[in-house]
Order: C-alpha cells, then structure tokens, then sequence
C-alpha cells in the first residue's frame, strides 16, 4: 500500500474542537449574520449545474435588480470579495492602456488606483482631503482632461466614513462617452443608491456588509452601456472574473440560455445570500436606509454626550454605516479597542487611510443598526475610557 511521506499529522487522534468566540462585529464588515442566514448556512452543499441551484440564481438575481434599483440583466454574483468586484469591473471595461479616472477618497480608491495599474490602464487619480467628497465640477474636469473611458468613485468610503454624492454624476461621464463605475462595497443596504435613475454604468457590492451574508461573495450589476462595452472590448478579461461566463451562468444573456458552468458555485454561500436579501427585501429598502440613517444619527448624539467627536465634521458628507470618532485626547485607541472587545465582546475597528492614527471606525451594519446596539456600545466606550483615564493609559 502507498504510504504518506513522514510528515506528521498535527492530530493523530480526534482533534479537539475549535471553539470560536462570538462577538458583535462593529468594524467595517462583515456584521453579525441573522439566525435565519446562520440556518441556512447549516444546509448540504448542492450540485453547481443543479436545477436547485439554478432556481436559487434566479431568485437571487431578482432580489439583486432590486436592491440596486435596477432592470439590468447582466446583474450577477461572483465568488470573491468586494475587492474582486472592483478588479471584476476594471478588467471587464477596460483593455489596457484605456482611460480611467478614479476618485481617490480614501483606501478603497487607492486600492483600485493599484488593481489600474497592474492592467496598465491609464490612470488620473483625484484626491480630497479627509472628510470632503468630490463636487460635480471637479469630477467633470477630471474626465475632460483625461478624455476618460472611465471614472469609477467609491460610494460609501469605509476608510474616512464618507459618502460621496452620486446623482448627476451618470448623465455628465455620458456626455463625454464614459462609463461610471461605482464601489457601493460598504454602502450597498445603508444609505440609497439607484443604479437606473442615476445611471450607474457598473455597480459592486459584497455579500459581508450591510446584506448580512458571510464574506466570500461579491454582487455586481451593469448597464445595458456597459455591457455592449465588455462585449466590445479587444482583449479578454481574467478567466474568473468573466463577465459573459459568468453571466452564462446566471441566465443573464437573451440569447443563450445553455446556464454553462464557470466554475464550482459555493451553493451553502449562495444559500445564506438569497437568505439575507430576502430579509431585506421583506424589510423594504426605504426603511433599510431609513433604519441606517436613523441609528446613525443616534450614534452620533450619544457620542456627543460622552465627549466623543465625529471624525467627518459636516453632516452632509457623513456615510450612515461606518463612523469615524477621534480618538478621544490622552487615550490609547488600541487599548480601548481591547478594553471593549475584552469586557464588552464588541469588535470595532482603529483607523484605515485618512483616519489612521486620528480615529476608531464603528460599523453600524445590517442586523448591527439598532437602538439597543448603540446603547451597549456607547456604554462599553463611556467605560472603556474612564477606565484607561483611572489606569493612566
Ligand atoms: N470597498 C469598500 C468601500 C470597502 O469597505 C471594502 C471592504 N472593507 C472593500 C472595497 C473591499 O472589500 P473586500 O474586503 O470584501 O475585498
């Protein structure tokens, strides 16, 4: 008999069993799943080409055109995170050397500024001071003087806990024959966004955030401009991230129906997935966003009232799902961090990009926006600090 090589096994008997603690997610994602998704993640995994899963497609896709406030068929699921939606949505509009602005408003930008570079698309990279968000004019002059093919903005900025204003952006990128791209990663379920009626050319989101599915999926969407595009474009796109194979698989072309495989569909993800859209769905985007908005600005009340400051000075510019606080003078962030994750098993997260160094970010996402959430962690945070005052630290 054919024997292992002598590597040994890191459990020769049973293996104990791996005890996760739970703890209430408020960094920027994921956020804590409902039990409804958590059931259904218990399921059997299914056959990719089954006609189970392909009815599960469906509904999701249906579920999908709503949440995006849109008709288009190239609306799609493929399994990689937010940021393999971002490269998912380059790399199908672009050929390299074509034109692309980006509107830099904190890490997520800079992210796609570097995913650009690596196709060797040609670059214009925009960028505002922390807590400011591009004006219409701006982001007009930008694709003028770069004749771009593209501009892609981040909607709801997790890194700074901005959200950048989309409407007028559509119809003024057309007037000049580009595309808008958008990364509605962080904001997709908490503040509105309508792909249609602002005339979004190609929309991402992932499945961890304000949805409330585990991370492993991004869902992206993309305009019937947009699409001639991908068909258009000279080069291929990255075997995983393509578009019309993946959109084959979803159903999503009038003329072939074949649904061929792309490649093996985790069907327990997409099975938490039509789970969590469904709760959204049931729940209603109006009151979604409302709840967020709703939450938020009690957030930012009840920080007022111990003392904590909102890293987004004008109200205007403030994203109702991440919010950035100053670190509060004479306290060590990461010790406060601690100090709540430890007492308190609240997570939250220290600062990314405009806010490092400068401020926490509290994600207020999905099943995590509530009233009695906000009061938990204000308490935990109230105490927190008292305490490293008394400890000196
Ligand atoms: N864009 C934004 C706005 C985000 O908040 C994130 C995740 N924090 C990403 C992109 C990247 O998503 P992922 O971590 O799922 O790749």
């Amino acid at each position: 008999a054919s024997k292992p090589l002598d590597y040994e096994s890191p459990h020769k008997k049973s293996a104990k069993k791996f005890i996760l603690k739970e703890y209430i997610q408020l960094t920027a994602g994921p956020a804590n799943f409902s039990d409804r998704v958590l059931q259904a993640l218990s399921m059997q995994c299914l056959n990719p080409l089954s006609k189970e899963m392909h009815l599960m497609m469906d509904e999701v896709k249906a579920m999908l055109q709503y949440l995006f406030q849109t008709t288009n068929p190239l609306t799609l699921v493929n399994q990689t995170s937010g940021s393999g939606g971002n490269e998912s949505i380059l790399t199908n509009l672009l050929d390299s050397g074509d034109k692309l602005v980006i509107a830099v408003g904190g890490t997520w930008g800079e992210k796609v500024q570097d995913m650009a570079q690596r196709y060797a698309i040609d670059v214009l990279a925009i960028r505002k001071p922390p807590g400011e968000i591009f004006t219409l004019e701006e982001l007009e002059d930008a694709v003028k003087s770069h004749q771009a093919n593209l501009l892609f903005v981040t909607h709801g900025e997790s890194s700074g806990g901005t959200l950048q204003q989309l409407e007028g952006i559509g119809p003024m990128c057309h007037k000049y024959d580009c595309l808008l791209a958008v990364d509605a990663v962080a904001s997709m379920g908490v503040d509105p966004l309508y792909t249609d009626r602002w005339q979004l050319d190609a929309v991402c989101t992932a499945s961890q955030k304000a949805i409330g599915s585990p991370p492993g999926l991004c869902l992206l969407t993309f305009s019937p401009r947009a699409e001639k595009r991908i068909k258009a474009k000279k080069t291929k796109s990255p075997y995983y991230f393509d578009m019309t194979r993946q959109g084959l698989y979803f159903d999503c072309f009038v003329d072939d129906h074949s649904r061929q495989y792309h490649y093996t569909f985790s069907s327990n993800l997409l099975a938490a997935l039509r789970e969590a859209l469904a709760q959204v769905c049931e729940e209603g985007l109006s009151e979604v966003w409302e709840r967020h908005k709703r939450n938020s600005e009690y957030l930012w009340k009840k920080m007022g009232d111990i003392g904590l400051e909102c890293f987004v000075e004008k109200v205007q510019n403030r994203f109702h799902g991440i919010t950035c606080i100053k670190i509060p003078s004479g306290i060590d962030q990461l010790e406060l961090l601690k100090f709540v994750k430890d007492k308190y098993d609240i997570e939250i997260a220290y600062g990314h990009g405009p806010t490092l160094n400068k401020a926490m970010r509290i994600g207020l996402l999905g099943q995590n926006s509530r009233p009695e959430v906000v009061d938990y962690l204000v308490q935990a945070l109230k105490d927190g600090m008292e305490q490293l005052i008394k400890r000196g630290t």
